[in-house]
């Protein structure tokens, strides 16, 4: 007998580099869940669970293999002891998701005895995720009164800004970003918070975003310039912070920005690694995105300290974001890389080290 995607599925591990992949059903709750465990050269693979009715089979396993090779990178850039996995469950948030459900894939990610821990994702909710935690430990980012460290968004608001901080530092010399003018696209869960903090410090705004009552509730606490949704990518700014879709940056869209830097939270905001290159071919200082965007997973981390989660402690450590970010950009300045080839190579030399510090 031959089912004809085996072969499909281990190119696939060997080509991205994974070191695993696990299928769960539970056809009493309606269960399909594939969880990769993309490394843990560096510590326990991390990464959200993603709930989608995916049209197929195919597409929810490319979305985990992707989704978790991502994490690996992010952790290891951002000098954590943690790898990367991520799950999916092929299921509709909306109608599918329920507590058994929720429970049956708690099982699965408990069967994998802590070498993928999981969170929150697309789909799924911090609620979810206690529902998990009723079956596993192996689950972060669960509600603060639960022990858990919350809602991430906040930190990765903070993160962006130390990382617009440290780019500050090495286009203009100095870290004091007032006057700047920034302008930010989507003002959501993270956006919001980045535009609050940024105003505070006395940066210029500019703001847009699909949502009416967003926009109008940022532009209320900060002052913001609010611009339509089809010109914010276009503004004349220093920086442009990109924190609401994906594939924002493509040959059509490069050539038409008008910013010095780019330093947002939007995951995989490039449409192809080539943008890299468009975006330094036009004279604009790109911080990857998993560089800029790792405040949610070093929020995270500080759940795993003996003495339970802070949110002071985890204020000292997303200034590790800082760090990098000024290690990124001064590496591909002096080698003549792109700044996308400097973080892969940074964490990627961190994975063969199997050191988180180097
Ligand atoms: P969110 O859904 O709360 O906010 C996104 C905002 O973008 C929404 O207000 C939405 O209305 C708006 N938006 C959608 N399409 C738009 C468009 N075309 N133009 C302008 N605005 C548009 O999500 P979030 O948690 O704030 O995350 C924002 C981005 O950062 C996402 O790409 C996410 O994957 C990434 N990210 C988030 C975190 C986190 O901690 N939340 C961590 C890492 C990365």
């Amino acid at each position: 007998m031959s089912l004809g995607v085996t072969q499909h599925v281990f190119d696939e591990l060997r080509e991205r580099g994974h070191e695993g992949l696990w299928f769960g059903s539970d056809p009493e709750s309606g269960l399909r869940t594939i969880i990769g465990i993309h490394s843990t050269v560096l510590g326990p693979s991390l990464g959200g669970t993603r709930i989608r009715p995916y049209a197929s089979d195919d597409e929810a396993l490319f979305d985990v293999l992707r989704l978790s090779r991502g994490m690996t990178f992010k952790a290891a850039a951002a000098g954590l002891p943690l790898g990367g996995g991520k799950a999916v469950i092929i299921a509709d948030p909306e109608r599918d998701k329920t507590p058994e459900l929720l429970k049956a894939y708690g099982r699965a990610v408990d069967r994998l005895g802590g070498a993928y821990v999981t969170a929150e994702d697309v789909g799924s909710t911090v609620a979810d995720m206690t529902v998990v935690a009723s079956v596993t430990k192996h689950v972060s980012g669960l509600p603060i009164e639960s022990g858990g460290s919350g809602d991430p968004s906040p930190a990765t608001a903070h993160g962006v800004l130390a990382s617009i901080r440290a780019t500050s530092e090495f286009l203009w010399g100095t870290s004091d970003i007032s006057g700047r003018v920034v302008a930010v696209q989507g003002v959501g869960k993270v956006g919001a918070v980045l535009a609050e903090l940024l105003a505070d410090i006395g940066c210029k705004l500019v703001i847009a975003d699909v949502s009416a009552s967003s926009v109008e509730k940022v532009e209320a606490v900060t002052g913001a310039r609010v611009v339509g949704v089809d010109e914010i990518l276009f503004e004349k700014c220093d920086i442009l912070a990109p924190c609401a879709l994906g594939a924002v940056f493509d040959e059509i869209s490069v050539p038409r920005l008008d910013c010095t830097a780019v330093v947002g939270s939007a995951n995989n905001m490039l449409l192809t690694s080539e943008d890299a290159n468009r975006l330094a071919s036009a004279d604009i200082t790109y911080v990857p995105d998993f560089v800029a965007n790792a405040g949610g997973i070093i929020n995270i981390v500080e759940e795993f300290h003996p003495d339970g989660y802070s949110w002071d402690r985890a204020l000292v450590s997303l200034q590790k974001i800082h760090d990098t970010t000024r290690r990124v950009l001064e590496e591909a300045a002096g080698s003549g890389r792109g700044t996308l080839d400097a973080a892969v190579f940074l964490a990627e030399s961190r994975l063969r080290s199997g050191l988180v510090g180097v």
